[in-house]
């Protein structure tokens, strides 16, 4: 074995190579377009997303009655000018406890009529995952970017999302789930940070959404639009599954 002293200078020129290539892999990145280090996991115990301290710090009736008092203080909601046209506030619905919520990016016609997510034929689509999971809708909690209906079904403004997001961002807080699933681009870029994130491109991998492991997939729409790309969010959804149990 070599135990020679390394010397000051090659200290130097290693840190340096180091520096070197860390700069360059964030280049690299930031010219995919993203402006955080994305998290990509493929496998088990390598996944390099902090756990949260306890999946379950509250009781399933304490986070109950939190997203009831959540759901009062956002009242007859008038802090953006989609409450204009909405018949409802869609605030989310499911299993205050659940250890996986899925997130899509605004309600639509028959959602707006109903006041509840996914109750249109994209959400057939999402009910027909769920079940094929092993699942039903009352064991997963099912909520949007934005809780009133964009005219025509237009994509939500950045006001619009910025006004409303904190509301979600505290209903994730309150259910802490194992993992979220964003179905579609509007849901991946707002929960990733990263408005140019392109689905096709990071679908399939894990990101950090705030310790919480962040599986973007494809939106259900688009799935009725592209049929022969459904596996590809079947694949998506086992890895899901996978990082749920890694944490059991
Ligand atoms: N599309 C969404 O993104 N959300 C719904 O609730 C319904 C359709």
């Amino acid at each position: 074995m070599n135990d020679r002293k390394v010397t000051r200078p090659e200290i130097r020129k290693n840190n340096k190579a180091f520096l070197e290539d860390m700069i360059s892999i964030l280049e690299f990145y930031q010219a995919l377009g993203f402006n955080r280090l994305p998290v990509a996991v493929k496998t088990g115990p390598s996944i390099h997303i902090k756990p949260l301290k306890k999946s379950s710090s509250k009781s399933r009736t304490i986070k109950a009655h939190m997203l009831r008092a959540l759901r009062e203080e956002i009242g007859d909601c008038k802090r953006c000018k989609l409450s204009d046209n909405r018949n409802h506030i869609v605030f989310g619905e499911g299993n205050p406890h659940a250890e996986l919520v899925f997130i899509g990016e605004a309600p639509g016609r028959e959602e707006d009529v109903q006041g509840k997510p996914f109750v249109g034929d994209a959400g057939k689509l999402l009910t027909s995952l769920i079940e094929k999971l092993g699942l039903t809708r009352k064991d997963v909690y099912i909520a949007n970017i934005i809780k009133c209906r964009p005219p025509m079904n237009r994509d939500p403004e950045a006001d619009e999302i910025e006004t409303c997001r904190g509301f979600l961002e505290r209903q994730l807080e309150i259910i802490e789930p194992k993992v979220i699933m964003s179905l579609g681009r509007i849901a991946a870029q707002t929960l990733t940070g990263n408005p140019k994130a392109r689905i096709t491109a990071i679908r399939g991998n894990f990101f950090d959404y705030k310790g919480i492991p962040l599986m973007p997939t494809f939106h259900p729409a688009y799935l009725i639009r592209n049929p022969k790309e459904k596996w590809l969010t079947w694949d998506d959804a086992q890895k899901v599954v996978e990082q749920i149990k890694r944490t059991d």
